[in-house]
């Protein structure tokens, strides 16, 4: 499932190929993957003739500022810069074209190929560039989603789920005091806060089983019940976490794949995250899984207390 890494890595695999690019023309295979403009033709005619001016990530979402004609030259210059930190969210304020949603969920894949690329058995949407180029949407469970967002219509107001996410782990915002705040009155397990959007944006199962590890929190352990230091180490240790599996191309944990289909550089290096029963690389004792609010939690209950 991709979570944070893995949707910032396609965003900058997209941003290096699909810039001022315009759309064609499209085909959607499956209808509910769009999920707003409420019909398919409505969703490849507000595409149409729109040029991609820049990929942006909020969590695990997807958003492509759209230009039109001329207009999609103007923010250029902001490409390189917005790649710099994967915290980068610039919205900008009303792009010509509006705004291109994607949400990868489960299965999802967007491929950056030639068009004459043999069409894959879950291939659901397709977008058609010049010089043969398309950008395929591939989603084997089909829990995708994808918008177009008129222009002067802000993401949130057709993206709904964008409306209550919380700050990105990169953010200024994502602070210590921010947390000691959020989680202070909360009995709930931490785990299971971690996997709350409203909390933190673009966290799922693995990076919270890690981080979790990393900073020696039991997964069960209530919000209530973390010291202000054992927050601060969790967070630092989420950031950590993020920011070196986005530096090998999400790839860290998973058998994720980039915007050509390729997992480059696959490890399996999680030390806890689908471990159960293996032996802890700290302390030799065996990795435990268990189930907290219907997702399975993996730890070592001897490092993590
Ligand atoms: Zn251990």
């Amino acid at each position: 499932v991709p979570e944070l890494p893995e949707v910032e890595t396609v965003r900058r695999g997209l941003n290096q190929f699909t810039l001022q690019q315009e759309i064609l023309r499209g085909d959607v295979l499956l209808d509910r993957t769009i999920a707003s403009p409420t019909s398919a033709i409505e969703f490849l005619t507000g595409l149409k003739g729109s040029k991609i001016i820049q990929w942006h990530r909020r969590g695990k979402y997807l958003l492509a500022a759209l230009g039109k004609g001329a207009a999609g030259q103007a923010n250029n210059g902001a490409s390189e810069q917005n790649n710099l930190h994967p915290s980068s969210f610039i919205l900008h304020p009303s792009p010509p074209g509006g705004w291109l949603g994607v949400h990868l969920r489960m299965t999802g894949q967007l491929l950056w190929l030639d068009c004459n690329t043999p069409l894959q058995k879950h291939a659901r949407v397709r977008l058609f560039f010049p010089g043969n180029l398309e950008l395929r949407y591939v989603d084997q469970r089909t829990f995708g989603r994808m918008w177009w967002v008129p222009p002067g219509q802000a993401p949130e107001s057709v993206v709904t789920g964008l409306q209550k996410m919380g700050p990105e782990p990169f953010s200024d915002e994502f602070s210590v005091e921010y947390l000691v705040e959020k989680l202070r009155d909360r009995r709930r397990p931490i785990k299971t806060a971690l996997l709350d959007q409203e909390l933190v944006a673009g966290v799922g199962n693995i990076y919270a089983d890690e981080s979790l590890f990393l900073s020696r929190i039991n997964p069960e352990t209530l919000c209530s019940q973390l010291s202000r230091e054992q927050i601060d180490r969790l967070r630092l240790a989420l950031i950590q976490v993020l920011n070196s599996s986005i530096a090998v191309g999400g790839t860290t944990f998973s058998t994720f794949l980039n915007v050509h289909g390729v997992n480059g550089n696959y490890r399996g290096e999680a030390l806890v995250y689908a471990r159960a029963g293996e032996a802890c690389q700290v302390c030799a004792t065996p990795i435990q899984r268990l189930k907290l609010a219907g997702r399975s939690a993996h730890f070592c209950p001897q490092c993590q207390v």
